[in-house]
């Protein structure tokens, strides 16, 4: 495999980049591994990653049924951030922070990490009031947290609708570590490092079933025949509903379909991630000039990749409320995901009732923060068959237990988490 270096850049130029290798192998499947994930994903990935580097098991495959990237890591809009609240979320997201930090040196791929800030507004009172406590709640746990008035708002966004008679913003809770990430590089980064420590990452390869004897996983069938292992976990995020049944799991997870909007190119405008308190709209500028931006999840269950009119028309009110000037501008594309809503809007990483089944699933609108740490928490759960203390909280069984970790305090409806 192709090292990255100073040097074989110089080799490459002055052959006229004709010579680069792969990234990856595209191996065959074997007939058994000591591990397979299903989705490669960002977590099926960043799992695979870390069993091979933490835990040195390198008999592993990843399955995915399409192209790497074809998922949510290649749909998102790229958000990083872990201004969480409550006890459970709050060590994982930060965690998560902390290993986007070393990421690139830690898999020696450039997945433009940048640390631009985010900044959520505040429109009353009582929801600046929320913010403190959020705020104090993520300093007591190390997490860098800044309330801003009105002044230092405007100082940073002039441009904002301050006087909005609706939404007249008040402040809002600023984290400057968080930022944006390349979320296709970040599947790149990690399927290379998996391949290079020996997992075979085999694409268009589906898998339809799920083969359980006496309690126990044997292995898949899949579009590429029967695979041996000697534990599955499932990483597919919008369709962990359907992996999961061929196991006879039902999940309390619904499965959505949310947009993601980028705009025609624009000088440099907007130089961090800023979200809409009132209403669900969050932007940052890529590195192209396009403004990238989404909102809420169309409100109807979908494995569609692709949403609806009303939905657009409802994400660009919010931001025009927010931004007036963006009335101006032209979208140039847009695309959807599908998310897995869970019940409380927090994910699940855990091992199940059926031996050797591991589940990661959950992720709703905020997986692709989670990526580095969900993979770490599920590698180690893999490998240890026992949780970690930071995802010892995402357990699938604190929904009959009624542990919730309900971060928006809004209940079993995944259109409002
Ligand atoms: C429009 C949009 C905006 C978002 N914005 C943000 C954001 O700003 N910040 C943030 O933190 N999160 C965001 N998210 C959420 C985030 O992208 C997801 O939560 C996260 O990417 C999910 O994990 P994943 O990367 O493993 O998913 P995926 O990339 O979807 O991986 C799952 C994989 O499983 C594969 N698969 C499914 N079934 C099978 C099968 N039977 N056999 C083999 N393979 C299978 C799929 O093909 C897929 O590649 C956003 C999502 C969308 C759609």
């Amino acid at each position: 495999m192709m090292k990255y270096s100073v040097f074989s850049l110089l080799k490459n130029t002055l052959s006229g980049h004709t010579k680069w290798q792969p990234a990856w192998r595209e191996p065959e499947p074997r007939k058994e591994y000591d591990v397979i994930i299903v989705g490669g994903g960002g977590h099926g990935l960043s799992t695979a990653y870390y069993l091979a580097k933490e835990h040195g098991i390198t008999n592993v495959a990843v399955l995915e049924q399409s192209w790497l990237g074809s998922g949510n890591i290649g749909r998102n809009t790229t958000i990083i951030r872990s201004n969480y609240m409550l006890p459970g979320n709050n060590p994982f997201y930060e965690w998560s922070m902390k290993l986007w930090e070393g990421l690139e040196q830690d898999f020696k791929f450039n997945a433009m990490v940048s640390q631009r800030r985010v900044l959520n507004l505040c429109h009353t009172d009582a929801q600046r009031d929320a913010f403190a406590r959020r705020g104090n709640a993520m300093r007591i746990d190390g997490v860098d947290a800044e309330l801003l008035d009105a002044h230092d708002v405007k100082a940073m966004y002039p441009f904002l609708d301050f006087n909005n008679a609706r939404f007249p913003i008040k402040g809002g809770l600023l984290q400057r570590r968080g930022g944006t990430v390349r979320h296709d590089a970040v599947a790149w980064g990690y399927a290379r490092g998996a391949d290079m420590r020996g997992v075979d990452i085999i694409q268009n390869c589906e898998v339809k079933g799920i083969r359980i004897e006496n309690g126990r996983v044997l292995g898949v069938d899949t579009s590429k025949g029967f695979i041996g292992c000697r534990k599955l976990g499932l990483a597919t995020a919008g369709n962990s509903s359907e992996t999961a049944a061929m196991a006879g799991l039902r999940l309390p997870i619904e499965s959505h379909v949310l947009q993601a909007f980028v705009s025609e190119g624009l000088k440099p405008y907007i130089d961090g991630v800023v979200t809409f308190g009132a209403g669900h709209f969050y932007v940052s500028q890529s590195d192209k000039g396009g403004l990238v931006f989404g909102g809420d999840i169309d409100g109807y269950n979908s494995y569609a990749r692709r949403g609806n009119l009303p939905m657009v028309e409802h994400v660009i009110e919010a931001g025009v409320a927010m931004i007036p000037a963006l009335a101006r501008v032209r979208v140039l594309r847009s695309w959807g995901g599908i998310m897995d809503m869970s019940m409380d809007g927090s994910p699940i990483i855990d091992k199940t009732s059926i031996e050797g089944l591991y589940l990661n699933a959950g992720w709703c609108y905020g997986g692709f923060k989670a990526t580095p740490a969900s993979g770490w928490c599920f590698a180690y759960t893999i490998a240890k068959n026992e949780l970690h203390e930071l995802n010892a909280a995402y357990r699938l069984d604190r929904f009959r237990r009624g542990y919730m970790i309900d971060e928006k305090g809004q209940g079993a409806t995944p259109n409002l988490h």
